[in-house]
């Protein structure tokens, strides 16, 4: 059985979020509100594309801003991000690590261009994925992941490999803690190599490719190219059309709650987002100045 793709989207135009990221974004921008329920528990996809970024002495990337009620995810493909906030944690991924930050009750938090790299020209590749939290679990303590390239799990096939990021990939397990079941990988291949993997029937599952061409079942998806897949049991195939492939997958059981996102927050209720903003606006999360 054959698990079909239900809609391809091309690469977004892209915009700049602060001076640091070019980011096309594939959800929710432009996607009808009910794209929520087709993509849970994911709430955004933002992809940083290959950009060549001048040397500069300044800072690069977007200041002290707020979260509340979900998880941003940063994987690093080229550059150095480093990230702070006012829980004390900091760190630089570089290629291959990520980052993974549960805002949960609230958190401020900054990511720019680490310092000295951002000295030179360089090229930047990366990803933001914001990943929504069950209701019983939005107010949960903030909490910070560092993985390294290193602690990511590796998958070897023939003619490629698979990078597991979270979740249960052909029996192996990924480094990072989850709140909801969900499964997100990278997938590399050679020329010629293929893979076909099973995801259960009930996720949501996307592909977005982020490094040459592949095939996709019966459809040739270019590099930028992102594929919502129909929820049904079966099994896609991928197969390496360029000499140097990657396929980056989500997977993940949907929430099944309402999605009532305002800016920098994502709630379940009209309340809850007023609420946010009153705590934001009033002090509650803390000092811009850390
Ligand atoms: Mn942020």
């Amino acid at each position: 059985m054959i698990r079909h793709v239900e809609e391809i989207i091309k690469q977004p135009a892209a915009h700049w979020v602060g001076n640091g990221f070019r980011v096309s974004q594939y959800f929710p921008r432009r996607r009808p509100a009910h794209f929520f329920d087709r993509i849970s528990p994911f709430i955004l996809l933002d992809y940083n594309a290959r950009v060549l970024f001048k040397g500069t002495q300044s800072l690069v990337g977007v200041g002290p801003h707020p979260h509340r009620g979900f998880e941003t995810v940063t994987f690093a493909f080229e550059g150095k991000v480093a990230h702070h906030d006012n829980q004390g944690n900091q760190g630089v991924i570089g290629p291959g690590d990520l980052q993974w930050m549960s805002a949960g009750a609230g958190i401020l938090h900054k990511e720019y261009h680490e310092a000295d790299y951002a000295k030179e020209d360089r090229i930047f590749h990366m990803i933001q994925l914001w990943v929504n939290l069950p209701a019983k679990d939005k107010m949960t303590e903030p909490r910070y992941q560092p993985i390294t390239k290193e602690e990511v799990t590796k998958r070897p096939f023939l003619g490629g490999q698979i990078l597991i990021y979270a979740g249960i990939v052909l029996g192996e397990k990924g480094p990072a803690k989850t709140f909801s079941p969900m499964n997100i990988y990278k997938v590399e291949l050679d020329s010629g190599a293929t893979l076909s993997l099973e995801e259960p029937a009930h996720h949501n599952l996307a592909l977005l490719v982020i490094e040459g061409q592949v095939s996709l079942n019966d459809d040739l998806l270019d590099n930028g190219d992102f594929a919502l897949m129909k929820n049904e049991k079966g099994s896609f195939t991928l197969e390496g059309k360029a000499p140097s492939s990657q396929v980056f997958v989500l997977s993940g059981e949907p929430l099944n709650e309402p999605v009532i996102a305002g800016g920098p927050f994502v709630m379940n209720t009209e309340e809850e987002l007023r609420q946010a903003y009153d705590d934001y606006n009033s002090g509650g999360f803390g000092s811009h100045d850390f």
